[in-house]
């Protein structure tokens, strides 16, 4: 099983802006006027208040469509 786990996937410059959970695979964005120590918390906190989606069910639901 994969780790609950921050992963940033885009950055503006050295801004993280757009990030991912390893996990459940939920997308995080930042505003684009934020500075760069108020995007990294800005996002590790919708990554710390967001909870994975249960690992069979979300996937069964997707791939049978
Ligand atoms: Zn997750």
């Amino acid at each position: 099983m994969l780790e609950r786990r921050l992963s940033v996937l885009k950055y503006l410059g050295k801004t993280p802006f757009f990030a991912t959970c390893e996990r459940c695979h939920i997308k995080f964005f930042t505003a684009r006027e934020l500075k760069l120590v108020e995007a990294e918390q800005n996002m590790q906190e919708k990554f710390d208040s967001h909870k994975c989606r249960p690992d069979d069910v979300g996937q069964v639901a997707a791939w049978k469509k």
